[in-house]
C-alpha cells in the first residue's frame, strides 16, 4: 500500500532536474563569481536559486542587467533577503565588515524561516533544493542543510594560495607566526605547507595582522575558515596550472575539492559552444561607463595602464595624490576607476589639483565604474595597478595583462606575492604608496621589462584558457561537479 501511495512521487520527480540554491557573500566579487557559477549550473540543466540581499539585487537588476541575462535559463530564480543593514551604510573600506556579524544575527534566522515556509522553495515544476553551496562566513546555511539531511558545497571565492593560509591560522598561532603585527613582517613563514622561501609574514591575509591573537576578527576568520570541512565538496575558482601544488595541500584535508576556474572565461568558453553567443552583462553593482572603450579605441596597442581598485578598497586623498603623481610621472597612458565612495578626505583634499589634470588630459582617463572585462581584453592595455582582489588577479590573468599590485586587505595580501613571486606576472608593492615607486614600476611593466613580462602574461592567459575549454582540467572538474549534482536525485 505505501508503495501505491508514493508512486505519483516517485513517477514524478526523477524528470526534475537537481534543484541547488547558491547564497554568496552579497559583496560585489563574491556575487560576480557565483553569479557565473550559477549560470554554467543552468548551462548544465541544473535549477538554480540564488540568494543574495536586497540592497545587492536592487543594484545588480538596475545596473547589471542581469535579469535579461538570465531570462533564457526558465530553472533559475532570484530570491533576495535583507543583509541587515540600513540602505545608506556604505559597506566598504573597513566597514565591509560589518556585514558579517549582521549577516549572521539578522539574516541567519530569517532565511531558515524563508527556506522552511517555502518548502525548501519547492513548487510545481521545481523540486525541493538537494543542495546548498554557500560562500565563506554563512556558516548558518551549512547548519540549515545539515540539519535537513539537504547536501552542502563550500565555495570559496578566493585564490587557493590565500584559501590555505586561512585555513592554517590555527597553525600558524601556534607556530607564533601570527600575530603578525610588529613582528619580523619580512621572516619567511614556515608553517604553510607549499610556501617555504618565498612568503613572509607580511604577504599573510591581513586579518594576520593584530597585536593579539584574541582579536575578534581573526578568531572569526580562523573559526569559520575550519567550517569548510563539514561541507560534502567545496568550490575553488581557479586552475591546476595556476596553483596545482597549493591544490594538492588543500586536498589532503579537503579531498572533495572541484577547480573550476577562471569563472569568468570558463562560461565564456561553455556559452560559445552551447549558444554560440556571450552576453556582456556583469552583474555590477554600479553603473559601468562604456565610453572608456571608446577613448581606448584611439589609444595605441599596449600602451595604457588600467588603475582600478575593485569594489571595496578605499583610499585616502593623500594616497590618492601619490598615484597620480606617479602615474603621470611615469609618462604612461592611463585609464583610471575612481569609485565615488572610493576616497577620503573632504572633497577639496580629495580631488587632483588643476594644474596636475590640465597637464595631462590626453593621456588620462577616469571613469567612476569600468566594464571590467572587456577593458582589460581590449588591445590598447598594456598593464593593470590592481589591489589583487581574486576576480581582478583572474581577469587580468586571462586577459594575459600583467599587475602592479597594491593589495588594500584580507586575501589580497598573498595574492599578490604569488604574482610576484611565484607566477612572476607583475610586481608587488605592497605597504608603500610612494609616488617615486609607483612611477619606477610602471615603467618596469610597461616600458623597461615590457616584453618579458607579456610573454610570461601571455603563457599564463594559454593555460588558463586551456584549463577551460573541452578536455582541460577545470572543464573536467565542473563536469565532475555537476554528476556530484546530479548523483543526488537518483
Ligand atoms: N569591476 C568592474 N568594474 C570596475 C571595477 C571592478 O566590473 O570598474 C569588477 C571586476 O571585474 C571584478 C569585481 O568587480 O569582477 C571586483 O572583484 P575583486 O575580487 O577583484 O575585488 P573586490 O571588489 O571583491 O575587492
Amino acid at each position: 500500500m505505501a508503495s501505491t501511495e508514493k508512486t505519483p512521487m516517485n513517477h514524478q520527480e526523477p524528470k526534475l532536474p537537481p534543484h541547488v540554491l547558491i547564497f554568496p557573500l552579497p559583496i560585489q566579487g563574491h556575487i560576480n563569481s557565483m553569479l557565473r557559477l550559477a549560470e554554467l549550473l543552468c548551462l548544465s540543466d541544473v535549477d538554480v536559486t540564488f540568494i543574495t540581499s536586497d540592497f545587492s539585487y536592487n543594484r545588480i537588476i538596475k545596473h547589471g542587467k542581469v535579469d535579461s541575462r538570465f531570462a533564457r535559463y526558465p530553472g533559475f530564480r532570484f530570491e533576495s533577503i535583507t543583509d541587515g543593514l540600513p540602505d545608506d551604510h556604505p559597506r566598504a573600506g573597513e566597514q565591509v565588515m560589518d556585514v558579517f556579524p549582521s549577516l549572521k544575527k539578522v539574516t541567519g534566522p530569517l532565511f531558515k524561516e524563508m527556506m522552511v515556509s517555502k518548502d525548501l522553495l519547492a513548487s510545481e515544476n521545481r523540486r525541493p533544493v538537494t543542495c546548498i553551496i554557500s560562500d565563506c562566513i554563512i556558516s548558518f546555511a551549512i547548519d540549515f542543510a545539515i540539519e535537513k539531511g539537504i547536501s552542502i558545497v563550500y565555495f570559496r571565492t578566493i585564490s587557493a594560495c590565500s584559501f590555505w593560509a586561512f585555513f592554517r591560522m590555527q597553525e600558524l598561532v601556534e607556530a607564533d607566526e601570527i600575530p603578525v603585527k610588529g613582528k619580523g613582517m619580512d621572516l619567511l613563514v614556515k608553517s604553510l605547507p607549499g610556501t617555504e622561501g618565498f612568503l613572509r609574514r607580511r604577504d599573510l591575509p591581513g586579518f594576520c595582522r593584530v597585536d593579539d591573537i584574541n582579536e575578534p576578527k581573526l578568531q572569526e576568520i580562523k573559526f569559520e575558515t575550519r567550517q569548510n570541512t563539514r561541507a560534502h565538496a567545496a568550490i575553488l575558482n581557479t586552475f591546476e596550472d595556476l596553483e596545482g601544488p597549493i591544490l594538492s595541500h588543500i586536498r589532503s584535508q579537503i579531498p572533495n575539492l572541484y577547480s573550476i576556474g577562471p569563472l569568468h572565461s570558463h562560461l565564456k568558453s561553455r556559452l560559445q559552444t552551447k549558444t554560440k553567443e556571450f552576453s556582456e552583462s556583469s552583474g555590477s553593482l554600479w553603473e559601468e561607463d562604456r565610453s572608456c572603450l571608446t577613448w581606448l579605441d584611439s589609444q595605441p596597442p599596449k600602451s595604457v595602464i588600467y588603475v582600478s581598485f575593485g569594489s571595496i578598497t578605499i583610499i585616502t586623498s593623500d594616497q590618492l595624490l601619490e598615484f597620480w603623481y606617479g602615474l603621470v610621472n611615469s609618462g604612461q597612458r592611463f585609464l583610471w576607476v575612481m569609485r565615488p565612495d572610493s576616497i577620503t578626505g573632504n572633497d577639496s583634499e580629495s580631488k587632483i589639483p588643476t594644474e596636475l589634470e590640465e597637464g595631462t588630459k590626453a593621456r588620462v582617463y577616469t571613469v567612476d565604474w569600468a566594464p571590467q572585462e572587456e577593458v582589460l581584453n581590449h588591445p590598447a592595455i598594456g598593464g593593470f595597478v590592481t589591489h589583487s582582489g581574486w576576480n581582478s588577479t583572474l581577469e587580468s590573468i586571462v586577459a594575459g595583462v600583467p599587475m602592479i599590485c597594491w593589495p588594500y586587505f584580507g586575501d589580497q595580501l598573498t595574492n599578490s606575492r604569488f604574482v610576484s613571486e611565484v607566477w612572476k606576472i607583475g610586481l608587488d608593492m605592497k605597504d608603500t604608496c610612494d609616488r617615486v615607486v609607483i612611477e619606477k614600476m610602471v615603467r618596469e611593466v610597461m616600458d623597461v621589462k615590457k616584453e618579458e613580462f607579456l610573454e610570461r602574461a601571455d603563457q599564463m592567459a594559454k593555460l588558463a584558457r586551456k584549463s577551460v575549454r573541452e578536455g582541460g582540467s577545470s572543464y573536467c572538474n565542473f563536469e565532475r561537479f555537476v554528476e556530484y549534482i546530479r548523483s543526488l536525485i537518483l
